[in-house]
């Protein structure tokens, strides 16, 4: 078992995958067996031949032999079936588990796994390693074990028969195998070399196909071409190196393995020669060989590949070894009151939060303002759990929401944040991502609440029409008009909201206004504040500065606070608003 448990994780496996490999190495000793059973045959008929040719004694049981054979290709074809559907029809179901398995993984995992692993990397998670490990699956780990055990049996079978030819045959493969993991370390050292050099490049073509506006906007791209240029070249140098040393570990080890053939005459030639030993036997081990060699020459390339697997394997492995965040699945609150408590928070090792503890009321909004960094959007990602608290609670209702499951958590919130993600779908289909199931009357009254019926009638299709990948084709303002709908479809008791106002006109504005003022009735609000108008209009305002509450209270109440930094900020805030009015008015 503790056996089993070691080669699953080695190997990256399920466990059903661990029964289908061990099936496959079953399949393949079976398939070994039969074949030098096969030789056995060949043997026999060789035997009576002789006796023929020699004594002259009349050829017996042909039919006999041609049944034999005739069993032998059935027995053979049936055997390869069975070994073919084992090693790789049942591998590729082990390869879907796997992939649903992953992204099944992803999605429950912690948004903080990601901020250490990039877009690429991941990628190259699930799509390449994955890949390399069905490979492995299906191609190595079946006929590696199996010719392992299978050669085993022979050469115990061969020793019995004659212990001094069984040396002279068999002493290669220890030697080729030691010669191989002598040079395992390398193996590996070049496997992980090889690994950072290709995501090096698929970083780089990431990063290329992401700034491309940048780059083209700033001249850059010859400049960008020859440091991707670089990279691949680095990518192709290390490849050739790690596969160099490879193929010379591999065919050296084969070469040492065949000289077995050699020794084997020798060997035998004397003991023939001495009487010790008949012609026949001679022949037999002679064509025994050549069946233990043919799929222990494939094993060696194969052991080469398990030890490059290696790196994949411990990439997968590190998905599944990050704890999920984990909960109960129900969350009755009383009440959607959301009460930070004592709150502390690092993203890395830097504390960004430290000892936060306020009061956001339900049918109430709660603006966090502060400058920019103080830690305002890191207290509205917490408080919908997409990160946990590292110190103090965070409870809504009076249910600390660390002890829930984030995705039942998330029932209950609805967030309408700077970055909105769209989907290369129709307009209907993305604002319909709010509330699963819902009817087309449903969206379409969402959207008109959200002030969408404009810019959509403009549209070819209406609804209709597709709006590229991640919203391509649509304005900043629209874009978030299409995340408000979304939130008011979902109609969930907490909203939170990060303003973003900096890509919007005074028009889009008053529009996006309008759409959040009735997305927000009646709910437990947060907002992330820039505007002073949001500000003002709160009910309660909480004051952040570089990750502690400084002050807290109505608008009116900071305001008339002599010497406060709310009442400070909201004057500078306004003299800049006069001054720009101003200007603009003297141009
Ligand atoms: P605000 O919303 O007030 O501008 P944030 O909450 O976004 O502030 O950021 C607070 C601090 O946390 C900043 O110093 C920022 O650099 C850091 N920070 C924000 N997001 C991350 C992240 N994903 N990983 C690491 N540090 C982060």
């Amino acid at each position: 078992m503790l056996f089993d448990k070691r080669f699953q994780r080695k190997f990256a496996l399920s466990d059903e995958g661990v029964t289908t490999v061990k099936k496959g190495t079953l399949w393949t000793v079976i398939v070994n067996l039969v074949v030098v059973g096969g030789m056995g045959i060949l043997y026999l008929l060789m035997m009576r031949f002789m006796d023929t040719l020699i004594d002259g004694s009349p050829l017996p049981g042909i039919p006999l032999f041609l049944l034999g054979t005739l069993a032998f290709l059935v027995l053979s074809f049936i055997t390869h079936y069975q070994q073919y559907r084992a090693t790789y029809g049942l591998v590729y179901e082990e390869v879907k588990a796997m992939r649903v398995g992953l992204a099944e993984r992803l999605r429950r995992l912690p948004l903080s796994f990601f901020g250490r692993r990039d877009l690429a990397d991941l990628t190259e998670t699930v799509m390449g390693d994955v890949n390399r490990m069905e490979h492995v699956w299906s191609h190595v780990l079946g006929y590696l074990y199996g010719s392992y055990v299978s050669t085993a049996i022979i050469a115990v079978v061969l020793l019995a028969m004659d212990w001094r030819l069984a040396i002279a045959c068999l002493w290669g493969v220890p030697v080729a195998f030691a010669l191989l993991f002598g040079s395992r370390k390398m193996a590996e050292r070049n496997a992980e070399r090889t690994k950072a050099a290709a995501l090096e490049v698929s970083d780089g073509i990431q990063e290329a196909l992401e700034n491309i506006r940048e780059i083209r906007a700033t001249n850059q791209e010859q400049r960008f071409l020859d440091a991707l240029n670089a990279r691949i070249d680095a990518h192709e140098r290390t490849m050739i190196r790690g596969e160099l040393a490879t193929g010379l570990f591999v065919n050296g080890a084969s070469v040492i393995m065949r000289l077995g053939v050699a020794t084997t005459i020798l060997v035998g030639a004397n003991l023939i020669v001495s009487g010790q030993v008949d012609f026949m036997t001679l022949f037999l081990f002679l064509l025994v060989i050549t069946r233990v060699y043919a799929p222990f020459d494939q094993s060696l390339a194969l052991i080469a590949e398990v030890f490059l697997s290696q790196v994949s394997a411990d990439r997968l492995m590190q998905i599944y070894d990050t704890p999920t965040a984990e909960g109960v699945m129900t969350f009755e609150p009383a009440g959607h009151d959301i009460v930070f408590k004592n709150v502390g928070f690092a993203y890395d090792n830097e504390q960004v939060l430290k000892a936060v503890s306020f009061t956001a009321k339900e049918g109430q909004v709660t603006a966090l303002v502060g400058p920019s960094g103080s830690g305002k959007s890191t207290c509205a990602r917490l408080a919908a759990r997409l990160w946990d608290a590292t110190e103090g609670a965070i409870e809504v209702g009076g249910v600390n929401i660390a002890t829930v499951d984030p995705e039942v958590l998330l029932g209950d919130y609805s967030m309408v944040f700077q970055d909105v993600t769209l989907f290369d779908d129709t307009v209907m289909e993305n604002i319909r991502l709010g509330k699963h199931g819902a009817t087309d009357a449903e969206v379409l009254a969402a959207a008109a609440a959200a002030n969408c019926d404009e810019f959509v009638d403009k549209l070819p299709a209406g609804y209709g029409t597709p709006i590229g990948e991640n919203g391509a084709k649509l304005s900043g303002g629209e874009r978030q008009r299409i995340s408000i709908a979304r939130a008011l479809l979902k109609d969930a008791p907490i909203v939170l909201l990060d303003e973003a106002t900096a890509s919007l006109d005074v028009e889009n504005e008053t529009k996006v206004q309008g759409a959040l003022s009735r997305l927000l009735t009646g709910k437990t609000v947060l907002v992330v504040a820039h505007r002073m108008r949001t500000v003002e209009d709160a009910d309660k305002i909480v004051v952040l500065s570089d990750g502690s509450v400084i002050e807290e209270g109505a608008p009116g109440e900071l305001l008339a606070r002599e010497g406060g930094v709310f009442a400070r900020m909201h004057a500078l805030q306004s003299a800049s608003a006069q001054w720009s009015l101003q200007s603009q008015k003297d141009a």
